[in-house]
């Protein structure tokens, strides 16, 4: 699958990704509630039907990459899969406590924490429950799930078999690429790291910012 197949829909900081695949669509994360607009306006103007997005799939359960499972799964009937790990946060709306890297980090928690009231969440039930390796061919995707704990016990990765990686927030590229800022558990996240190094990946496609080469990455791992 190549790149002219993968749209990013870029929504204020967060991105989502709509893949075109064999006989419709995979939308991978959803953005905030508030970016609703955003995110359907991307669906319509592609093309993507409800009757053709055959899957949504949720790379880890943080409500920025969350916010509009509900209403897809209201107004497209679709499907929303992700790994087991994570279903507490969004059924929930579990907030997972994490190490924060960064100065920049914490202020954005703070400011968050602000105006926690504008971010409401709605809750859903997942439909799928994604694992490590599971082939996605049957929804038309050469793809693969890679299970990557560390920014949150349930992240995956999804590899295409071209070598492209929507990476969630294990990797994020806001001024350059790096690693998570957000943190669950540190010897995971670099086990996670250590396993992606290994694989076969071209283009990384982070939660945040915009795609990049992995060997950009890889030399400073
Ligand atoms: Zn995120």
């Amino acid at each position: 699958m190549g790149k002219e197949n993968i749209t990013t829909i870029e929504m204020t900081f967060v991105n989502a990704f709509l893949v075109k695949v064999k006989e419709g669509f995979v939308l991978i994360d959803t953005g905030l509630g508030m970016h609703w607009e955003r995110l359907e306006t991307e669906l319509i103007s592609s093309g993507c039907l409800p009757d053709k997005l055959k899957l949504v799939i949720i790379t880890h359960g943080d409500f920025d990459h969350t916010g509009n499972c509900a209403k897809l799964q209201r107004k497209y009937k679709c499907r929303i899969a992700m790994h087991n790990n994570d279903s507490p946060m969004v059924e929930n709306g579990l907030f997972v406590k994490r190490k924060v890297r960064t100065l920049k980090a914490k202020i954005f928690i703070l400011i968050r924490m602000l105006f926690r009231r504008k971010f409401v969440f709605d809750k859903f039930k997942p439909d799928i429950y994604l694992i490590e390796g599971q082939n996605l061919n049957e929804y038309g995707f050469n793809a693969t799930v890679v299970h990557i704990p560390g920014h949150t016990k349930g992240s995956i990765g999804i590899i295409t078999d071209d070598g492209n990686l929507f990476a969630g927030d294990i990797f994020i590229n806001i001024r350059k690429p790096d690693i998570a800022t957000y943190i669950e558990n540190p010897g995971e996240l670099k086990n996670s790291i250590d396993r992606l190094k290994k694989m076969n990946i071209k283009t990384v496609y982070p939660g945040h910012g915009k795609p990049f080469e992995m060997e950009q990455i890889a030399r400073k791992l």
